[in-house]
């Protein structure tokens, strides 16, 4: 993989940026299967700086963007489905918010759609839904299971001629080695007054100062982390003004948190029961923010 010393901060190009924390993985030895959106292995981290300027923390030197993407297409990740129900209830509440912000039957884009959870939630909330996804073993599982088709790659490979009203970043801005490029790509699909709504880890959050180096969102995974602070310049940047900002909390079930604490196997006793006890985990470690694109 080949690395890029960073001078600068890649959102506000300050020079005054420092190391944040120590990486902790070798850089040559990862592979796809370190991307898997149920990986596990908290606490893994690129070595990170962050910018004395606006906040924001970002790995440095910066992984190569198309190796990563190389990673991405060919994921593969049984285990997402399995925690539907909890995904599914973390993702009806950020619907409710966008049926209240976004006018009736809006079309809406889901950038890094997975297997298409959102998307056919959205769709029965009466949304005109499209996705983008670039692995093409969840763009395969989001048309045998839920019908939908999504276009096979990243956002910036998105057909243009085509504008949505409402456009959902749900957990992808922490991966992509590029957030400004992304943002720009996105601009170029949303109509002015269109809604984007972002949900990404909280790097200034009580819960990452709290937990240190053992933060749960430190993972291979995430190449990036925004702040209130870095996020607004980011949006600010690229035309958005925010209207909501919330605090984003995690469902998940009992099994799936005590299957990554204990060695439970898949088809013990214990999982059926378990996966129905839902609890809300209140961290308040992550950002939902909704934003308008300016009429220009
Ligand atoms: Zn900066």
């Amino acid at each position: 993989m080949k690395l890029t010393p960073l001078l600068r901060c890649p959102l506000c190009q300050g020079g005054r940026i420092s190391p944040f924390r120590k990486g902790t993985i070798d850089p040559q030895a990862i592979s796809s299967a370190d991307f898997r959106i149920t990986d596990s292995r908290y606490g893994s981290r690129w070595a990170l700086d962050s910018c004395r300027d606006c906040g924001f923390v970002f790995a440095n030197p910066l992984p190569d963007g198309e190796a990563i993407a190389g990673f991405y297409s060919a994921l593969a990740d049984e285990e997402y489905s399995q925690e539907d129900e909890g995904r599914g209830r973390n993702f009806s509440l950020i619907l409710e918010r966008l049926r209240c912000l976004a006018p009736a039957g809006a079309s809406l884009l889901d950038v890094g759609a997975a297997s298409g959870i959102f998307l056919n939630l959205a769709r029965g909330a009466g949304f005109q839904v499209a996705g983008v996804e670039p692995s093409a073993a969840l763009v395969a599982e989001a048309e045998s299971r839920y019908g939908l088709k999504l276009f096979r790659g990243t956002a910036e490979q998105y057909p243009t001629g085509e504008t949505f009203q409402v456009v959902a970043l749900l957990d992808v801005l922490e991966h992509v080695t590029d957030p400004a490029a992304l943002l720009g790509s996105l601009a170029r699909l949303m109509a002015p007054g269109a809604l984007l709504v972002v949900v990404t880890p909280d790097i200034a959050s009580l819960a990452a100062r709290v937990m240190g180096g053992r933060w749960w969102h430190y993972r291979v995974a995430h190449v990036n982390f925004f702040s209130r602070r870095s996020l607004t310049r980011l949006l600010a940047d690229h035309g958005f003004t925010i209207v909501q900002t919330r605090r984003f909390a995690w469902h998940f079930s009992l099994h799936y948190l005590l299957s990554r604490l204990l060695p439970l196997r898949r088809g013990s006793p214990l999982q059926k029961p378990l996966e129905r006890l839902h609890l809300k985990l209140q961290l308040f470690d992550s950002l939902e923010v909704y934003a308008r694109k300016e009429q220009r």
